[in-house]
């Protein structure tokens, strides 16, 4: 392929109404280069709104305890017709309803219900843009068990996509092999496109929402946080997993994997550049080591202390393996001379807690078992940080000057990829002060 192609993904705040749908228009009308289009269910139009696929997901709900849900089938109803409305174009909206209706009222499916919110705004986009429709459940492809075949859906997209000049593809699902419809996680609009852009190597994917880009921190803990016109793959991965949500982490480990730019951008203020998300940032990009600070509350510390933990006798493995027995994911593990410390989420290490500690000490006769709850864990990230950057240090001390107690530190080997531990009281004066702090920092 010669030609610059952009695939363009437009979320649910994006669709929300008709006045949307122009806008998104105008954007891509803009640019013959953005001819692949995926868009999610209409979202929110203000708080307190609710998102199209909430109320199919309530109508499934409903139907499927034989309950009557004419309601908010009424409301996704109004919520398309409003659309049509306000842009005046032909769909048959009742016979679509008609046919999702009868699957509600003879064999209500979970997935297939939640997929309509995508697959109506998708079709209803392709008549707006004049563009071609192209329904995930022949592309999308997953197997018996609910999983993604990532290599049978990128060839069977590549072929779909390639020999069409513009198409709009629904968000969000595709089908198993029976031809049964397979939704992804919520947010998992996102995933189609990144999947869309690798299957057609495209020269960028752009990722549409309401807010211009990503910010360098949570704007509900740091007033009008700045937004971050350049970050990795790997910073974003970092940061995503820790709290900041704006991409699907899976829609970015696909695109990084081929290498595929992704831009955050603003459906509301086109203008605005957003976030472009690289695997390596332009020279001179950013100016201080520090790109983004996030975090999560509701963290437990397990500390098993015993003479010896790192004698070679692979203590700290049969630990590990205990976990593995029980399917318990732990954040960070951290070996010492004679302790293992284990951050465990707390939600999940609750209903385990007795068991685990038991286990624990038949298996392993620890000198001591300890628990600390009402952890939260911060992430300071920076890929730039030169290798004589002392960022980590400054951030530590800082921390410290404004009287937060750390209670974990665990820094790799990489480039600055800082997490620590403060207490939860504590979690937004440290994530405030870090993010105040950083510009100071130098390289
Ligand atoms: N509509 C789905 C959701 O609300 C998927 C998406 O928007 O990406 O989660």
């Amino acid at each position: 392929m010669n030609k610059r192609t952009v695939v363009a993904k437009f979320g649910g705040t994006s669709v929300a109404d008709a006045a949307q749908f122009r806008k998104i228009r105008d954007i891509v009308l803009s640019s013959p280069e953005r001819r692949f289009i995926i868009v999610s269910a209409p979202g929110k139009r203000f708080p307190g709104d609710r998102k199209v696929t909430d109320l199919l997901l309530d109508c499934y709900a409903k139907a499927s305890a034989g309950e009557p849900f004419t309601d908010d089938l009424d409301q996704i109803r109004t919520r398309f017709r409003e659309i049509l409305d306000g842009l005046t174009i032909e769909f048959p909206l009742e016979e679509e309803l008609r046919a999702l209706e009868q699957s509600l009222t003879n064999k209500p499916d979970k997935d297939y219900t939640a997929s309509r919110g995508e697959y109506l705004t998708a079709k209803i986009m392709a008549e707006y843009l004049g563009f071609t429709f192209v329904d995930p459940a022949w592309c999308v492809c997953f197997d018996e068990d609910g999983q993604l075949n990532a290599g049978m859906t990128n060839r069977t997209m590549r072929a779909s996509l390639l020999p069409l000049e513009h198409a709009v593809i629904a968000g969000f699902y595709g089908a198993d092999p029976d031809g049964t419809v397979r939704t992804f996680e919520r947010g998992g609009s996102d995933i189609t496109g990144s999947l869309a852009a690798c299957a057609i190597h495209a020269d960028l994917y752009e990722n549409w929402t309401d807010v211009s880009g990503l910010y360098a921190a949570d704007p509900g803990i740091v007033k009008e946080p700045e937004t971050v016109p350049y970050m990795s793959y790997r910073e974003l991965r970092t940061l995503s997993y820790m709290g900041a949500s704006v991409l699907h982490s899976d829609a970015v480990l696909s695109a990084s994997e081929m290498e595929i730019p992704i831009n955050i951008r603003n459906t509301n203020k086109p203008a605005d550049p957003g976030t472009m998300i690289l695997r390596h940032l332009p020279r001179g990009v950013p100016k201080n080591p520090v790109t983004g600070v996030s975090g999560r509350k509701g963290m437990s510390v397990v500390q098993i202390e015993k003479v010896m933990v790192s004698d070679g006798s692979g203590f700290s493995a049969l630990m590990l393996d205990i976990l593995k027995e029980r399917a318990l994911p732990f954040e960070y593990c951290l070996t010492g001379i004679d302790s293992i410390t284990l951050i465990i989420r707390r939600d999940l290490l609750d209903s385990c807690k007795e068991e685990l500690f038991e286990e624990i000490r038949e298996t392993l006769h620890p000198d001591f078992v300890g628990l600390r709850e009402g952890l939260s864990l911060i992430a300071v990230t920076g890929e730039k940080a030169t290798e004589s950057s002392d960022a980590n240090v400054r951030v530590l001390e800082k921390l410290t000057g404004e009287g937060i107690e750390i209670v974990t530190i665990n820094q790799g080997a990489g480039k600055l990829n800082l997490l620590i531990g403060v207490p939860e009281d504590r979690f937004e004066d440290a994530i405030r002060t870090i993010y105040a702090f950083r510009q100071s920092i130098p390289m």
